[in-house]
């Protein structure tokens, strides 16, 4: 036995309140039971028929593969609106996206709450990423002080949409219109902000770039789309992504090519193109699981959403929430969310924290040269939120009932626990 084991379980300890000993975490029953959530990508028969059809069809890869461009074909009709190129992943398409423009100036503006894959190319593009900090209310790029950094040396805002959340911010992309800066919208956990989500109409963008990885919408495998109305931004999709074949059949040896070999897997491509058939549901069954927990755990305190519960247009990829310490008893920093995680982790509900740090602190070419400080947003966001990850059908409502009721119990036993963690930080 070891000791961290029994210190940490008072199992029939005198004086711990009962709402404390019957948590999870100190011996009591998990709220959700092991077995009842499907995680994703869900796996279905039908996935493996989509395989089987890529093997039937005696052709494993090449962009002009027909199950490539049916899969185009559906995705676009789907949007209503972007012609729709698909890649090797969601990475490849930033790449391609900032490529595009990168004549534009020298620097890339991005909220430093970032996926560090997604700011990696800025610099592969011979670029520099300049980070602003991000709103606590959909965790997106801060608009009025992006909107003063439109410097003349400004070739694009990166803006990123997380956790499924739409990042509108209207006036920032007017200004960037004004002054010619380029406007990427990195959609890869947003597959929705591909269709009419501002009053009725799209937003106004240059490229959206899309995953369709294993653990995005289209849960794929490896997998990405270049969305754009721009021809020619279509056109550069195979000088940067391909060497040897081509989208009409021909082997080219471009000259003009870059080469990075950004075709897309025609395996990914057969399940993505199955699950666009029935991507509406999808949605709308990730939309009445979120709705469902948000109405259940909305009245507990200190606990806030990082999306906009009207937002009837949320792709709501998961469902992330931020603790406010001060209110719980707890001490600020992150060792209050870490205990929640904990305990809800424990009864069995499917929570995670996403990134630790700012995104510059991820990457070499940024390391060190910029300070935490200047994103208290980006900071308490990182040491106060967690993330709910399987909110997607087929768990349903009931499965969201299960959730709701760990959430319960452990803000039940909190005011008896956060003495506790006081004196131990
Ligand atoms: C997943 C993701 C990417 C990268 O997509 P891949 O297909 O994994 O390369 C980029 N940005 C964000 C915000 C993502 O979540």
């Amino acid at each position: 036995m070891n000791n961290h084991d029994s210190s940490n379980r008072p199992k029939s300890a005198k004086g711990v309140p009962h709402n404390v000993a019957s948590l999870a975490l100190f011996g009591g029953t998990p709220t959700v039971p092991r077995g009842t959530i499907t995680a994703w990508p869900a796996a279905t028969k039908e996935h493996l028929d989509a395989l089987a059809e890529v093997v039937a069809s005696g052709r494993y890869h090449r962009v002009n593969h027909y199950i490539v461009g049916n899969l185009e074909e559906r995705f676009a009709r789907w949007t209503g609106n972007w012609a729709v190129r698909a890649v090797g992943s969601g990475t490849a398409a930033i790449h391609i996206a900032i490529d595009y423009y990168k004549d534009r100036g020298s620097r890339v503006l991005t909220s430093a709450l970032n996926w560090p894959g997604a700011v990696g190319p800025i610099s592969s593009c011979g670029l520099e990423p300049t980070f602003v900090d991000v709103e606590l209310n959909g965790a997106g790029i801060e608009p009025y002080a992006a909107s003063k950094m439109l410097e003349p040396d400004v070739a694009a805002v990166l803006t990123t949409h997380l956790f499924g959340n739409n990042i509108l911010v209207p006036n920032l992309r007017v200004s960037a219109r004004e002054k010619g800066v380029a406007l990427i919208d990195d959609v890869c956990q947003s597959i929705a902000a591909t269709n009419p989500i501002v009053d009725g109409d799209y937003i106004d963008s240059d490229v959206l770039a899309l995953s369709g990885n294993g653990a995005k919408h289209l849960g794929a495998g490896e997998l990405g789309f270049v969305l754009t109305k721009d021809t020619s931004v279509i056109e550069h999709v195979d000088r940067v992504s391909l060497t040897s074949s081509s989208r009409d059949g021909a082997r080219i040896f471009s000259p003009d090519s870059l080469g990075h070999n950004y075709r897309p897997n025609v395996f990914s491509a057969a399940v993505a193109h199955y699950r666009v058939k029935h991507l509406d549901q999808q949605l709308q069954g990730r939309r009445t699981n979120a709705a469902t927990l948000w109405q259940g755990i909305r009245h507990l305190p200190g606990l806030l959403p990082l999306f906009d519960p009207c937002d009837k247009h949320n792709s709501v990829l998961s469902f992330p929430l931020r603790i406010v310490p001060e209110e719980l008893g707890l001490p600020p920093g992150s060792a209050g969310r870490d205990l929640i995680l904990k305990l809800l982790h424990a009864e069995g509900v499917p929570v995670c924290v996403w990134l630790t740090k700012p995104v510059f602190e991820y990457l070499p070419g940024t390391r060190g040269k910029w300070s935490k400080g200047d994103f208290p947003n980006t900071m308490l966001l990182l040491d106060t939120m967690l993330y709910v990850s399987e909110i997607a059908p087929p768990n349903d409502v009931d499965v969201m009932k299960l959730y709701i009721n760990a959430f319960h119990k452990v803000w039940e036993a909190l005011p008896n626990l956060s003495s506790q963690t006081t004196r131990e930080c």
